[in-house]
């Protein structure tokens, strides 16, 4: 997918003044925010903040020992049946794609939600390639069938209201009238049937790898993702190679902290443990199942000060819980992933150039860090992203704006011309200032300068002006 976050402010400013996006969003993560306390602390706050911790524990042991537990995982994956592949960049990952299509006369594949997928956009390469693709989580279809990203990482069509899906439908698939939100789903699910049944492949992501059984761990709540990954003779997993975890328990453990903190849910309607393609004695199931492990830039990240975002399980809770998110919506930020985990990401995978925006756009409140089931630290990697910006002399305004400040405070002459200036621009532009400080009067008021300084105010004292 295009990086489009340094586009941030404007983005940002066409979102605030969308009503109804203003509606879907404040609403969607308010309610996703109140029903994961309820549900991450429904026994006792020390219970959950025990399954938070040993959630924690579960993904840091797993990154410590990523090399191994991938070549473990690896080699148990092969033993049940599994096909591997590794991609070392979006481009890789994508020709594997369409190789294993090709191989397989592929001309429909029907997919279940993967934020991997849009990151290499990969819906669009096998396009262009004259393969359709047909995306079957309720939310993907309908952003799918609108031509835009997913805004959410759990509900990636939050941005819309009820009556905006409606129009969708009624232009796109001929629905007829409703306002019923269970027709409405009725009628998606009976289009997307057809497509279950006719479809060559299925293509899913993965939320975790399990390394001591050779797994592919799936969580969803629609039944569309056992279809993709059963249904069709071929399917294939993308997976982040961060994804893998070493055993049963880990998994048991990260998807209860998963499903609370993503859905408000103590376990998701479906919780999927692929062992590999159907068996001799099996009449369900894949023939082949392929498992692509992709890196696009995490083994970059893997060993800096930003490892920890690797542990990232993809909740969506840091957005629900984002002040900045929840007034922009996951578009502003130019990229797959908003909100404060998207602010970190993106750079990170894309480049700092790329989203020179993106680290400031966060208040440092902390709420991200507060509900994170895996308590990774976002202030603190905002922070240094922010650092090395200025550092990496990345976004030269702010060492260019810092170095005038500097000077300013360290000579007397220029401090007080600087002072008598700002005074005066303020007496002849009232509240209208210029450039950034624009951006920042537009919502505020700037505090007046003081009439005169204090070495001002001294020198009139001295000469008996001032009592
Ligand atoms: S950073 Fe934490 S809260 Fe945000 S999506 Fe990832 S796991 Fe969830």
């Amino acid at each position: 997918m295009q990086v489009n976050s340094n586009n941030f402010v404007s983005l940002a400013e066409i979102a605030i003044h969308n009503p109804e996006l203003q509606d879907a969003v404040s609403d969607g993560t308010r309610r996703a925010y109140d029903k994961r306390a309820n549900s991450m602390f429904a026994d006792s706050n020390e219970q959950g903040e025990a399954m938070r911790h040993q959630a924690f524990e579960a993904k840091r042991r797993a990154l410590r020992n990523l090399p191994d537990l991938l070549e473990k995982a690896e080699s148990n994956l092969l033993s049940n049946g599994f096909k591997v592949l590794w991609a070392v960049d979006a481009d890789e990952a994508n020709r594997q794609v369409q190789a294993i299509l090709k191989d397989h006369e592929a001309s429909t594949v029907i997919k279940s939600k993967s934020m991997l997928t849009e990151e290499i956009g990969l819906n669009h390469i096998l396009e262009d390639s004259d393969i359709r693709v047909v995306e079957t989580d309720l939310g993907e279809y309908i952003i799918q069938l609108n031509n835009e990203p997913p805004s959410h990482i759990v509900a990636p069509v939050i941005h819309k209201t009820k009556a905006e899906i409606r129009d969708i439908f009624i232009r796109e698939i001929n629905m007829e009238y409703t306002d019923d939100a269970g027709e409405m789903v009725a009628y998606a699910r009976k289009m997307l049937r057809r497509d279950f049944l006719n479809a060559d492949v299925g293509i899913s992501g993965g939320n975790f790898i399990i390394a001591e059984t050779g797994s592919l761990g799936l969580v969803m709540n629609e039944g569309n993702g056992r279809m993709c990954t059963t249904m069709p003779n071929v399917h294939i997993a993308l997976v982040g190679i961060e994804k893998v975890i070493e055993n049963l328990e880990d998994y048991a453990t990260l998807d209860q902290v998963l499903t609370r903190s993503g859905t408000g849910q103590n376990l998701t309607v479906y919780t999927n443990i692929i062992n590999g393609p159907s068996r001799e004695s099996e009449v369900d199931g894949p023939d082949e199942v392929y498992v692509i492990f992709v890196d696009n830039g995490r083994s970059e990240v893997y060993g800096t000060k930003y490892t920890e975002a690797l542990s990232c399980i993809r909740c969506g809770a840091c957005q629900n819980a984002c002040p900045v998110y929840r007034s922009v919506g996951g578009h502003a930020y130019g990229w797959v992933y908003g909100g404060p985990i998207g602010a970190v990401l993106t750079p990170l995978y894309t480049g700092l150039e790329n989203a020179t925006p993106l680290p400031h756009a966060s208040s440092l409140c902390g709420s991200c860090k507060q509900v994170c089931p895996v308590d990774i630290d976002l202030p603190r990697m905002l922070l240094d992203l922010r650092y090395d910006l200025v550092h990496e002399k990345v976004d030269n305004k702010w060492q260019l704006g810092l170095r005038g400040w500097a000077m300013g405070m360290q000579s007397p002459l220029l401090y007080g011309m600087g002072a008598k200036a700002a005074r005066m621009g303020q007496k002849l532009m009232g509240d209208n200032m210029p450039g950034v400080l624009g951006n920042w009067t537009e919502y505020r008021d700037f505090p007046d300068f003081a009439p005169k300084s204090f070495h001002e105010m001294w020198q009139d004292r001295q000469k008996g002006k001032l009592q």
